[in-house]
């Protein structure tokens, strides 16, 4: 049920959305009556696997929360600790002037924003609005021209490291936006990472994640293929990942995640593929990065592969599994 709601109020988004896309009228001068440092309830919505801890670490540097998820059971925790969940993301916009949207894609993120019950209904001007979200770099841009015509501020602002790193208030934010506003942003975000890195205009911060996990994903392809390349020519799993770290072919997928169960504790190999980074969330990532070569017209030969073989994976049954599985998947796809 939940789903279908998504959907249909994704729809009516998307409608209420393609209505305003005409050139933002207010100026930005007019922007920002925030007080800075200040301890005033923030929002939050999309209470999932990151958002959860990332707004618990909110909490613990004494932010009060105003928080809405579409699943009324990810607000239970909060309500129990005392902070207010309200009904709609619109609710949350009469409430707070600083939001924090952590929601699954572009669409989520539209209906959030410029749905039926969205922030825009009722956000107030001088509100800063923060997406960490991984969206498309395009829909951050046209959300940041509503948002700006309604007196208000919209910064992208996606996050690398995932559910533990989210829990130890370690993540990485890369932020797009206009830069006089970055401190606001980073006065918030710096409770919940230990890296706030402005990359430029908005759409840059989604930009730059997209990068990343494109190659994210072509490494760990990479990693997979050569771990068992290896296994098969009769190396020891172990050794061949301790060659490859102290050799040329080391990278984060080899050395810190490797995708060979039994070869490092603490990994998602390690546990069935349990936790860490879903591949339906990177087939989502790689969808991303392909539109976003097409629009720029650049050549990505190999993220394009990534993206069909995780598209692949997500059709047999990988989809709840780590991305790292793709260890797995290539050799349940062998014949002999
Ligand atoms: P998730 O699916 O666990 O959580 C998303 C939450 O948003 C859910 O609770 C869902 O009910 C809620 N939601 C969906 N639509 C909504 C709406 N319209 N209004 C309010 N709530 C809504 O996803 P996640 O793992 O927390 O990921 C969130 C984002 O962070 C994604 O874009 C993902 O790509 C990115 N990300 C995830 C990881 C990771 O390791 N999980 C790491 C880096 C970045």
């Amino acid at each position: 049920m939940a789903a279908s709601l998504r959907l249909r109020g994704a729809a009516s988004g998307l409608r209420y959305w393609s209505r305003r896309l005409q050139p933002p009228a207010a100026s930005l001068a007019a922007v920002c009556s925030r007080s800075m440092a200040s301890k005033t309830p923030v929002g939050f919505i999309g209470l999932g696997n990151m958002g959860n801890p990332m707004a618990k670490n909110l909490m613990k540097h004494g932010y009060p929360l105003i928080v809405y998820d579409v699943f009324p059971e990810a607000c239970k925790e909060f309500q129990d600790a005392g902070e207010q969940v309200v009904s709609s993301p619109a609710d949350v916009a009469e409430k707070a002037d600083r939001i924090i949207t952590m929601l699954p894609t572009s669409i989520n993120a539209i209906e959030a924003y410029s749905g039926e019950n969205g922030i825009l209904k009722k956000v107030k001007k001088g509100s800063l609005l923060i997406d960490s979200s991984t969206i498309d770099p395009a829909v951050s841009k046209e959300l940041a021209k509503e948002v700006e015509k309604m007196g208000a501020v919209f910064m992208d602002a996606p996050v690398s490291g995932g559910v533990g790193a989210a829990r130890l208030g370690n993540l990485t934010f890369m932020v797009g936006g206009v830069e006089n506003e970055f401190a606001a942003a980073q006065e918030l975000l710096g409770c919940m990472g230990s890296s706030v890195v402005y990359c430029g205009a908005v759409g840059t911060g989604q930009a730059a994640k997209i990068c990343n996990n494109m190659l994210l994903a072509i490494s760990m392809i990479g990693t997979a293929e050569a771990m068992n390349l290896g296994i098969r020519l009769g190396l020891d799993p172990k050794l061949l990942a301790k060659i490859l770290n102290m050799s040329s072919g080391r990278c984060w997928s080899s050395d810190t995640y490797n995708p060979v169960p039994g070869v490092m504790e603490g990994v998602p190999s390690a546990n069935n593929y349990q936790g860490g980074f879903g591949t339906t969330l990177m087939a989502k990532d790689l969808g991303l990065a392909q539109d976003s070569a097409t629009s720029t017209k650049s050549p990505i030969l190999l993220g394009s592969l990534a993206h069909q073989l995780y598209r692949t994976m997500c059709a047999k049954g990988y989809s709840k599994k780590d991305f790292s599985s793709v260890f797995q998947f290539l050799r349940e796809e062998e014949t002999f």
